[in-house]
């Protein structure tokens, strides 16, 4: 049986880590800052939101929340992120997504400083990561490669196979393995014969939003399973989207849905307003 990556143990232990820096930090006149711009009434929006609220609560960041009506217009929007990226306070912008359709994602991603992009979306900071020297690292992506760490994974000379190609997850982690040495294929929807591809992965990175898609059977033996996915099956249940009792026999580790990826992702986010407000010093 496989080694069950425990996502809350690892994200304990770096939010330990972030509280004890964020102290010191504090000894020495400096409070880490996040500004948080949410636009509308999206539930689920509002509960990530408050999760992120107390998380920096928690570690001794101190953060700002905006809430801007559904009406809001892009130029309005505009406004505040760049009240906020001259704002010494602020060390971290995060413009909770998706925002309502009279605004133009791209353009507002791209408004905020790449010097206080706590997501890593903006062009600039997706620049720096594909040539190796990342600034911002998008949050989920960057959570894998410290749970792969944290396991003890040594990527040098692995194949690791990212299954999912979205700019948020698929392609940033597979450019962070690129550069940790691994041999990567990227997957997607019109990839031929994905069992096969799969079939040769050390490290199996899922990354896709459809349940179970990638079945137990496919896993080499020994292998390592990151499970990105998070779908919501029925009323309560969630999953992955790796078949996760079958792949539990192959693996030699792999991560739980809920409890894997899901709990280092806002840990990342309070991980980088340290890192930045650190390099504002
Ligand atoms: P997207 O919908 O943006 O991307 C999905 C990717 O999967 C696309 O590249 C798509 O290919 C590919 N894909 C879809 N169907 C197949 C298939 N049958 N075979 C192979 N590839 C396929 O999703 P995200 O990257 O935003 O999210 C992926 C999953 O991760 C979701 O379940 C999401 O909820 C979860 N997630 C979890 C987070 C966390 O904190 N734990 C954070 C972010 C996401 P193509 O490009 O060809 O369409």
């Amino acid at each position: 049986m496989a080694k069950i990556i425990d996502g809350k143990a690892i994200a304990a232990k770096i939010r330990a880590e972030i509280s004890a820096e964020a102290a010191r930090l504090k000894e020495r006149g400096i409070v880490p800052g996040l500004a948080v711009v949410l636009v509308g009434e999206d539930p689920a929006s509002k509960v990530y939101v408050s999760m992120k609220e107390k998380a920096c609560a928690d570690v001794g960041i101190f953060s700002d929340e905006y809430k801007l009506a559904a009406e809001t217009s892009e130029e309005e929007l505009l406004t505040l992120i760049d009240k906020l990226n001259n704002d010494p306070k602020i060390h971290g912008i995060l413009v909770q997504l998706p925002l309502p359709k009279q605004i133009n994602t791209e353009r507002v991603l791209e408004a905020i400083s790449p010097e206080k992009d706590a997501d890593g979306f903006h062009p600039y900071n997706v620049g720096r990561l594909v040539i190796g020297k990342p600034l911002f690292q998008p949050c989920t992506p960057y959570g894998v490669m410290v749970m792969l760490k944290e396991t003890g994974v040594d990527l040098t000379g692995k194949e690791v196979v990212v299954v999912g190609r979205s700019n948020i997850v698929g392609k940033p982690v597979a450019f962070m393995c690129l550069q940790q040495n691994a041999t990567v294929t990227l997957c997607h929807s019109k990839t031929r014969d994905l069992a096969a591809k799969v079939g040769q992965a050390d490290v199996v990175i899922a990354a896709v939003g459809v349940p179970e898609m990638i079945k137990g059977a496919w896993i080499k033996e020994g292998a390592v399973v990151i499970d990105v996915g998070v779908n919501r099956v029925g009323e309560k249940k969630l999953v992955g989207d790796v078949e996760y009792a079958a792949a539990s026999e192959r693996a030699s580790a792999i991560t739980p849905v809920p409890g894997g990826v899901g709990p280092m992702t806002i840990t990342m986010l309070l991980q980088n307003t340290l890192e930045s407000a650190k390099r504002g010093m």
